[in-house]
């Protein structure tokens, strides 16, 4: 090339998640060992299946002309009708159609409204924070993502002093992220830490930005509580999509809902250059955006998530009393979306591999890396259970992601006993 074509961002964008996939692929080969994949969020992969009259109506739609076309820009104007509605009747800041677009699902979304800030402008993320919004504030800068703490000590709420520090300090800090219920964490935020966010962003005239797509995945007796009920006048942007909830992922169907548009010049202009980056697009997928209606407005839905819910709060009750025991770790309920995070407190020193081919292959990988790391591709060698180091959630912390969505009871016992028992041999042994 005749001059570097590679952007400084490039380095900032990692996936764990996805890239642990490969090293799993080969240990199954030589192990035998059925892989457990505990590294991904993806419902239907883990055994759940959408009921028949979800998969009726999308059925009737797929016989229908019209699904097979383009869409407007911003999406489907009933749908966006509907879910303007649904957002108003719950009070607090009102929309309408126009305040929501539609993407290609939220990962889409999210590369767009990072990568259409300033260079110089920061989005402060919360440590730990899901990857693809880190990598993606990273990726825009040009350097690591800046965060603020969650509490392992304390429910994993964020920090609000810190919170309020790191941006006191930090002229480049324009908005914050809050993701609720969050995702490596299992955390649901009370409205009272929600203020307090909305609090700062007043006083130093930031906007919001709220990854709310597992808002309706909620249980152990919490309830969710929206960034449009305490908003008031901040300008900030809600993200929602049905990968998780309905659960859809293979639909790529999310939408943000803006609030406050018209209260600053310059937020207006810029989500108007978010809209613009969908235009130069076309539009997102449209047979998704006409099933939204017709599930979310089924009278059967509001049983049909309270029933998911049900297993989540079995599932998470379950996977806590397994895990709760173990000395220097830190683990906490989950409360929303599906995860559950464990941090240890100290180093670890290894779990015992008994094919050596395997131990030899991974120690390559393991060789100079964090302990976390370490753990998880041992914990893979030896028991083909797949979860993804915490250390890749943008945090220092050691530990691992784990989720909560194993439909097969003897597989997810299988999961957690195992898991029990490796955390120990690893941390305490
Ligand atoms: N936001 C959060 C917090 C997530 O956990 C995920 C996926 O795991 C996404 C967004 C991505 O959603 P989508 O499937 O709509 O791209």
């Amino acid at each position: 090339m005749r001059m570097p074509i590679v952007d400084v961002g490039a380095k900032e964008l990692s996936y764990e998640i996805r890239e642990i996939v490969d090293i799993a692929k080969f240990i199954e080969k030589k192990t035998n060992k059925r892989i457990i994949w505990e590294n991904i969020g993806d419902p239907i992969a883990k055994g759940e299946k959408l009921p028949d009259w979800i998969k009726e109506i999308i059925a009737e739609l797929v016989r229908e002309n019209k699904s097979y076309a383009y869409c407007p820009t911003k999406g489907l104007e009933e749908t966006r009708e509907f879910l303007a509605d649904l957002n108003n009747r719950r009070g607090g800041v009102q929309i309408t159609k126009e305040d929501i677009i539609f993407f290609n699902g939220l990962g889409d979304a999210i590369s767009k409204i990072y990568s259409l800030l300033k260079r110089q402008v920061r989005v402060i993320n919360p440590s730990p924070s899901y990857s693809t919004h880190s990598s993606a504030e990273g990726s825009h800068a040009g350097c690591p993502p800046l965060t603020y703490y969650l509490d392992p000590y304390n429910n994993w709420f964020p920090d609000i002093d810190d919170l309020e520090k790191r941006i006191r300090y930090n002229p480049s800090i324009c908005g914050i992220l809050i993701i609720n219920p969050d995702n490596p964490t299992g955390a649901v935020y009370p409205k009272k830490i929600l203020d307090s966010i909305v609090d700062i962003a007043n006083e130093y005239g930031l906007f919001i930005i709220c990854d709310e797509i597992y808002c309706n995945l909620v249980y152990n007796g919490r309830k969710p509580c929206f960034l449009s009920e305490v908003v008031d006048d901040v300008p900030a942007i809600s993200l929602k999509g049905i990968s998780k909830e309905l659960p859809w992922p293979g639909a790529r169907c999310g939408w943000i809902e803006v609030y406050n548009a018209d209260k600053d010049e310059e937020f207006k202009k810029y989500i108007n250059s978010i809209y613009r980056a969908k235009l130069i697009e076309v539009c997102s997928t449209t047979l998704p955006q006409m099933a939204i209606p017709r599930i979310m407005g089924d009278k059967r839905y509001k049983k049909y998530l309270e029933e998911r819910n049900k297993f989540f709060e079995s599932r998470s009750n379950l996977a806590y009393k397994k895990l709760k025991n173990i000395n220097n770790i830190v683990v906490n309920k989950a409360y929303g979306s599906f995860y559950m995070t464990v941090v240890f407190e100290k180093e670890g020193n290894g779990i015992k591999i008994e094919n050596k081919e395997v131990e030899e292959y991974i120690n390559k990988f393991i060789k100079n890396s964090t302990n976390d790391k370490k753990f998880v591709y041992q914990l893979l060698a030896s028991t083909g259970i797949c979860v993804v180091p915490l250390t890749s959630f943008c945090t220092k912390l050691n530990g691992f992601r784990v989720t909560l969505l194993e439909r097969d009871d003897e597989v997810f016992k299988y999961t957690f006993e195992n898991l029990a028992e490796k955390i120990d041999e690893f941390l305490n042994k």
